[in-house]
């Protein structure tokens, strides 16, 4: 049976193509039909539209920007709620609000059809590198279905319970988690740098000892070689995430302080570099606000 896939941005692409590589028969759909090319030439096969593929799949992966393209694509008359058949399986990789997911879950349920939600961590690379870490919620036999799915493009699946907006939470805690890692590796980068002491030097010193992880190390890189263009994963989109950890605070009733500092700084970084920053070019706005001149931003890292 036909896997399908929809969603073919930086993450989509790179994921749908480790599907096809691992020997899934793939349909895709794309907005914008263009970036489906290289999948097609290598087998795919392009649907019209959402529902066309969701008639012709029994599973359906979609990775798209945030809540409304999710909503834009599953909703309307060639929207994948109207194709898939019940007993059909929708598995959500996008970082979307947790009210969404519910309400994704609810939506599919009453269609008789199955909704696993799997949001995922590691940049564009990471998907290419079919290395990601899956965080998939929803019935342990839809989990079990996704799972040659989910050892395709990634080197381990957690499972998160029945709920399929528990994945979206851990998400989001996750992005808060990293973007704090950032900003705190920033901060003391400035520091050492103003003290005469090499960014360079401060990363392996820490990431060699009381530091020693992934968020570090990558994320450490690309603060020192000032590699925010172009965006691994684009500030607008991290900006997106706190505003849902915003959301899912709220509703919990639980004060994040420094989750607020982390928004002006995306805020602000937005406002003073342009859109196409990588999330992390909060590091550059750390820098300039500590009177550091920085040479024009370079380029090259994207992935992480
Ligand atoms: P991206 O490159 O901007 O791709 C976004 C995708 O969403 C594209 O396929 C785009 O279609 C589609 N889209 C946007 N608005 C749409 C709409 N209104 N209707 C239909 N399709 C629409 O983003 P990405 O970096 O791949 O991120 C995708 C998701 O993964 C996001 O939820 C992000 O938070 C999450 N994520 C990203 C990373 C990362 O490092 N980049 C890591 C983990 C998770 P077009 O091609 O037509 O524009």
């Amino acid at each position: 049976m036909t896997t399908g896939f929809i969603g073919l941005g930086q993450m989509g692409a790179a994921i749908a193509f480790n599907i096809a590589k691992a020997g899934h028969p793939l349909a895709v759909w794309n907005r914008s039909a263009d970036k489906a090319a290289d999948l097609v030439a290598g087998g795919a096969t392009l649907a019209a539209s959402p529902r066309a593929l969701g008639e012709r799949c029994n599973i359906v992966m979609s990775m798209l920007a945030d809540d409304a393209a999710l909503e834009a694509v599953l909703s309307g008359e060639d929207g994948l709620l109207a194709g898939l058949a019940p007993g059909a399986l929708h598995v959500s990789l996008s970082t979307i609000a947790v009210a969404s997911a519910d309400r994704l879950a609810d939506l599919h349920r009453t269609k008789g059809q199955h909704f696993v939600s799997a949001p995922v961590f590691g940049r564009p690379d990471v998907a290419a590198a079919g290395q990601l870490a899956v965080v998939a919620a929803g019935d342990d036999a839809d989990i079990d279905r996704a799972m040659p799915l989910f050892d395709a493009i990634g080197r381990r699946t957690f499972r998160a319970g029945p709920t399929p907006s528990s994945a979206n939470l851990i998400k989001l805690c996750g992005n808060f988690m990293l973007l704090s890692a950032v900003e705190a590796f920033a901060e003391a980068m400035a520091l050492a740098e103003k003290g005469g002491v090499a960014k360079a030097q401060l990363m392996e010193v820490m990431t060699g000892t009381l530091f020693d992880a992934a968020a570090y190390r990558n994320y450490g890189k690309i603060l020192v070689e000032e590699s925010y263009r172009p965006a691994g994963f684009a500030a607008p989109l991290g900006l997106k995430d706190m505003r849902l950890v915003s959301a899912a605070a709220e509703a919990s009733r639980v004060p994040m302080p420094l989750l607020s500092l982390l928004r002006d700084h995306l805020v602000e970084t937005l406002a003073k570099e342009g859109e196409d920053i990588d999330w992390s070019g909060i590091g550059l706005t750390i820098a300039k606000n500590a009177g550091l001149s920085s040479p024009p931003c370079k380029g090259g890292a994207g992935g992480g």
